[in-house]
């Protein structure tokens, strides 16, 4: 059989976003360089505050048109605290790519692993594996350019659930739920978070998913409201398996699991549509400790593994879901060492060591 070539998209970012970038690529290009199966190349596109600052652009037509015709998509953070729009809010460069490449099922992936940071004092908590589905292109982020404030007295903004997109959505996590079991060997859940109880949106979010669950008989499904998620998440995690949620409440429900794993520096994730798929941290720019050399590019580390797993899915090129699976595993092997251990772990590692212990494991 040839070979497969992939080819990705490569947005930097801002802040620490090129710091984190230029190891991670390193190490796909090491870990793949003697690949008889597959291949990769980058093209690096330019995006961001920064660029927006020299160009008026955050998000060039020109590079999306370019990532569009990509195998992957790997980005780093985007985004700068000073650089805003007229209206007071920020650029979201990587929030505009999801929706334009209808990237609707957001994958946050929440685990601990040996020897690594244990942010729960319970044994069970040692071992969390489960996963935060959230939606990226719709709730309350769908009309996020067109809140008002009228007459400085009041601001609303809307919320949008479509069929459609809740459809998509409910099948994926479905689907990922069913992966999950095949691989772990074990029955699989999938819970869906939502406030049915105050808002209509949600009664029909919630009304759709349970519709969709008769199509996958051999998954366990329960609901949950959003506080309650919440304290679940802190006080028995380890009956985790699946979860899917809303755009907003998946926003702040992925850096609690981001907590539970130690840092955000930890946190990989994944946005992906039924065309595209975009590979990317949970955390953000970090402007406090940009151009220090601090930044911690596991979690950058740990989404390049994805892509290559995700790659590999949907190529059936086995070797390069083995490749990912190989660079997760270095990845969680070398947080746990001193030399792959952050500040934001309480280690005192810095990029280039943390970069280097992945290099080492693998
Ligand atoms: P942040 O995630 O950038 O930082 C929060 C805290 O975590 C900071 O103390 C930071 O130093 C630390 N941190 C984050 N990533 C780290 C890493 N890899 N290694 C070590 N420490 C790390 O969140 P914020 O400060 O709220 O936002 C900063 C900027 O990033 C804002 O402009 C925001 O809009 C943007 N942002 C972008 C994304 C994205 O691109 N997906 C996500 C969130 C925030």
């Amino acid at each position: 059989m040839s070979k497969q070539e992939f080819k990705i998209a490569v947005f930097e970012g801002d802040g620490i976003g090129p710091e984190i970038m230029t190891p991670t690529v390193e190490v796909l290009k090491r870990l793949t360089s003697d690949s008889t199966a597959f291949s990769l190349t980058f093209e690096t596109l330019p995006a961001g505050a920064l660029w927006h600052e020299k160009t008026g652009e955050c998000l060039p037509p020109d590079s999306v048109a370019a990532a569009k015709v990509c195998d992957a998509i790997l980005l780093s953070a985007m985004g700068l605290p000073h650089i805003r729009k007229a209206d007071g809010t920020e650029m979201v460069p990587q929030i505009d790519l999801r929706i334009e490449l209808d990237l609707f099922a957001g994958v946050r992936p929440v685990f601990t692993f040996e020897n690594g940071p244990q942010i729960l004092s319970d044994p069970r908590a040692a071992n969390l594996d489960f996963v935060l589905v959230r939606e990226s292109t719709e709730g309350l982020f769908a009309h996020k350019d067109e809140g008002v404030v009228v007459d400085n007295e009041y601001a609303t903004e809307q919320l949008r659930i479509t069929r459609k997109v809740s459809e998509q959505l409910f099948d994926f996590s479905f689907r990922l739920a069913q992966s999950r079991a095949k691989l772990l060997d074990r029955p699989s859940k999938l819970m869906c978070v939502d406030k049915a109880n105050v808002f209509r949106s949600f009664w029909f979010f919630r009304e759709i998913f349970e519709q969709r669950a008769k199509n996958f008989p051999d998954i366990e499904t329960s609901a949950m409201y959003v506080d309650a998620a919440a304290m679940k998440m802190v006080q028995s995690p380890w009956e985790l398996d699946v979860m899917v949620t809303e755009n907003m409440f998946g926003d702040i429900l992925s850096d609690l699991g981001a907590g539970l794993m130690g840092s955000l520096g930890l946190a990989p994730s994944a946005d992906i549509g039924l065309d595209h798929a975009v590979f990317q941290p949970c955390h953000g720019s970090a402007p406090d400790i940009a151009g220090q050399g601090l930044a911690n590019p596991m979690a950058m580390i740990l989404s390049a593994a994805m892509m290559l797993e995700w790659l590999g899915e949907t190529n059936q090129c086995e070797e390069a879901s083995n490749a990912g699976l190989k660079l997760r595993n270095a990845a969680t092997k070398a947080a746990a060492t001193p030399e792959g251990r952050g500040r934001d772990l309480g280690g005192t590692a810095g990029t280039e060591s943390i970069a280097q212990s992945v290099l080492d494991a693998l």
